[in-house]
């Protein structure tokens, strides 16, 4: 029985990925929501602040994405030191037709340095068709620490009345299980990259649906954990400005592999041009280049067309950007 169970669960995992690739969804909006913040800091330690180190993750998540594609939209739910509404969160990034939804959050354990790690949660439960994606749930104190704000938000049972009585047949809907299904699909790139990219432990992909925001948005939406403030390996990392911005830069890495996966690209480019200072890109020439990429690399500040998912793909426009005027267009694997 197991085993059939086994085939199963790699017989949907094959098709969900399918599921992906056919999609070819375009990632030209993202909405970055920094958890908690004003009188709601989240998880505390002394006198670090998970709200504070959110923001500081989320800004500078931001600035990498607009550095790197400078075309591509980026909305934050709070830029400062305030609370905004669970519900108002969501509807920024449904309102402004975001293609992704990134919620990123410090975790706490019940006592000191039990918990340890990164996890990234996504909506779903742990019965039913969504169990593929997911064997676990987050602790009890993970959940605890990410739905008592909205607890003390004013007319609380009206305003999520329809999250709060979950109709049962909910996670079977088609557009439930795509969305989930591409959650999951950015949930493990997270992972993956937090390990790789910057050492961090993986507590890996966990399922919930007790997370408003994760409930709320109307695109594959996750919830990242970047470590335990009680922990004090994590904290130690995690109240530097070069752990913020490590996890910032991971977690870039892990939106660009999303976003080439999602698009059917891939990290093969055509350099348009290298500089040592920075380049005045609002001229026609660069906004006619949709999928321009930039990247700054040992003292140069180089210039793609990216996304290409094969050297032939890229070769094939080489001479379009030429014709563009980079004289000394070739290509490249990013
Ligand atoms: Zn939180």
């Amino acid at each position: 029985m197991r085993k059939y169970r086994f085939i199963y669960i790699l017989v949907l995992l094959v098709f969900f990925d399918f599921n992906l690739q056919a999609q070819n969804q375009k990632i030209d909006i993202v909405c970055i929501d920094a958890g908690h913040g004003g009188n709601k800091p989240g998880a505390v330690f002394g006198q670090y602040k998970e709200k504070d180190i959110a923001l500081n993750v989320t800004l500078e998540f931001g600035r990498l994405i607009k550095f790197r594609f400078p075309w591509l939209k980026v909305y934050y739910t709070r830029m400062t030191d305030k609370y905004v509404y669970q519900h108002e969160r969501a509807d920024i990034a449904n309102r402004n037709n975001a293609d992704l939804f990134i919620s990123i959050h410090v975790n706490s354990s019940k006592q000191l340095n039990t918990g340890f790690g990164t996890e990234t949660l996504i909506y779903g439960k742990k019965t039913g068709r969504i169990e593929v994606y997911s064997n676990s749930e987050p602790d009890e104190q993970t959940i605890e620490n990410e739905t008592e704000d909205i607890k003390d938000e004013e007319g609380y049972e009206e305003l999520y009345k329809s999250f709060l009585v979950k109709p049962e047949n909910l996670f079977e809907t088609q557009s439930v299980i795509n969305m989930s299904n591409n959650s999951f699909e950015f949930a493990k790139i997270i992972e993956n990259k937090f390990r790789t990219f910057v050492g961090r432990q993986s507590r890996h992909v966990k399922v919930t649906d007790k997370v408003y925001v994760l409930h709320g948005t109307n695109m594959p939406a996750v919830l990242t954990e970047i470590g335990f403030i009680n922990n004090t390996e994590d904290r130690t990392f995690l109240i530097t400005k070069s752990g913020q911005n490590k996890i910032a830069e991971s977690l870039l890495e892990a939106f660009t592999e999303y976003k080439y996966l999602s698009e059917k690209g891939g990290s093969w480019a055509v350099q348009l041009m290298a500089a040592k200072n920075e380049i005045d890109m609002n001229t026609n020439t660069f906004k006619s280049i949709s999928n321009l990429e930039v990247r700054y690399i040992k003292g140069w500040y180089k210039y793609y067309a990216g996304g290409y998912a094969s050297e032939n793909s890229a070769k094939a426009k080489i001479s379009y950007y030429k014709k563009l005027g980079f004289t000394d267009a070739f290509v490249i694997k990013l």
